[in-house]
């Protein structure tokens, strides 16, 4: 049986992007799927939001941060794009910085193509791998494998019905490195708090979290809340709870005690509805049909305070790992060298990619890491 040079389990954004980056050394890639890259397929609604210009280590979520700063250096979203240009892949912005595809599957092509000197063996689980002398032995569904260098390109756990598992975290484990609790990201929150009438309306929102501000649009749904507002926050450390400013743009309480001195036979429906969607302005005021001319100040204050939800932590839910995005936690960072992304308790064992106790914020920060760390593993071998 041949002994490869390099074996990465995972044809997925950064195993792919790690061999087509691999010169003139023998490398296989083993996936249990039918397909490669089956996430680059889905992301960013099929057109894959491929990078980010803002990338830098604050975007990103983990024990430690820091450890992304390495590889973005190496690799930068402006290589990206450049190499998307390259490749006369059809870009547009979404957002200033944010970059997409016209098409994933263009994403897709060139990354085969890159990769087209790379055996990729598809349909084939991998249960475990073990080190003896200075090889690897790769067991799977179907044979074993071998090689020199093992990468560990694996993905997270999020999205079940394509992730292969968490033979990743298995392998890193039977090494020595400790995993942080993986948990689902870049999701809805489950919470009782508003009513499923809502559901379906979109609002911009200021959400707080201890003391960073995200300012996005949030959608109600029947099961609680999501949105970009959402999905963002749900990366990042809400154990202690967060705040929804459901007006952000607006001092309402201002604006209605204005207002009352100058036509109090309106009605704060009819204010609030300029300001918001009509049914969450009556969510919050209620059957409430006074003229603002008998709201007392103590009254308007008091609604005023209503625009501030207090997501205590019993209040609310991460939707499950079905549904997420993707997967916060993962392989400790603490014994991997961020500049070579190489085991510090095991030589020739690598880790890129999601799998890493790295989460990106939303808007094309994850797979940018997965380029970014794809292409620091793959200096190893320049
Ligand atoms: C719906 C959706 C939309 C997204 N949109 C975006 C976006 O627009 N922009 C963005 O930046 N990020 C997006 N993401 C996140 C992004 O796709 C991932 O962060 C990125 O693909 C991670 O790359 P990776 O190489 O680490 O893992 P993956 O791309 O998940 O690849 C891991 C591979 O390992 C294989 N594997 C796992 N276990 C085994 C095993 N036991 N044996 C063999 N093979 C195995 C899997 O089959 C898979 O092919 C999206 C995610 C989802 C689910």
């Amino acid at each position: 049986m041949k002994t490869y040079d390099i074996i990465i389990i995972g044809a997925g954004a950064s195993g792919i992007f790690a061999a087509g980056r691999i010169k003139n050394k023998s490398v296989c890639i083993l996936d249990a799927g039918a397909t490669p890259l089956r996430r680059v397929a889905i992301s960013g609604g099929g057109k894959c939001n491929f990078t980010n210009m803002s990338a830098d280590y604050k975007h990103y979520f983990g024990e430690n941060p820091n450890f992304t700063r390495s590889a973005l250096a190496v690799w930068t979203p402006a290589d990206m794009l450049n190499w998307a240009h390259n490749h006369n892949i059809k870009t547009f912005e979404k957002s200033p910085g944010q970059y997409f595809a016209h098409d994933a599957t263009d994403i897709i092509n060139a990354l085969l193509k890159d990769a087209n000197k790379t055996d990729i063996i598809l349909n084939t689980n991998v249960l475990s791998a073990t080190k003896s002398g200075n090889i690897f032995e790769i067991k799977t569904n179907t044979q074993t494998f071998f090689a020199k260098h093992l990468c560990i390109a694996t993905g997270g756990i999020s999205y079940t019905n394509i992730s292969s598992g968490d033979i990743g975290y298995k392998i890193a484990k039977s090494f020595g490195h400790k995993i942080i609790p993986p948990r689902p990201a870049l999701c809805g929150i489950k919470t009782k708090i508003f009513d499923s009438n809502l559901s379906g309306i979109s609002t911009p929102v200021e959400i707080t979290i201890n003391r960073e501000k995200i300012t996005d649009n949030m959608l109600f749904t029947h099961w609680g809340i999501g949105g970009p507002a959402i999905y963002r926050t749900s990366v990042r450390d809400i154990n202690n709870g967060f705040t929804i400013n459901l007006l952000p743009n607006c001092d309402i309480e201002n604006l209605i005690k204005t207002t009352k001195q100058s036509n109090g036979r309106r009605q704060i429906k009819t204010i609030l509805s300029q300001q918001m969607p009509e049914h969450l302005a009556e969510f919050l005021i209620g059957k409430n049909t006074k003229n603002i001319a008998d709201w007392t100040n103590n009254e308007i204050k008091k609604l005023a305070e209503k625009m501030i939800i207090k997501m205590a932590p019993t209040e609310f839910e991460l939707q499950k790992f079905d549904s997420a995005e993707i997967t916060r936690g993962g392989i400790d960072t603490t014994n991997i060298s961020s500049k070579t992304m190489e085991s510090k308790l095991c030589q020739g064992l690598y880790f890129i990619g999601e799998c890493l106790d790295i989460a990106g914020d939303l808007g094309g920060y994850n797979l940018h890491m997965a380029w970014a760390t794809a292409t620091a593993f793959a200096k190893n071998f320049e």
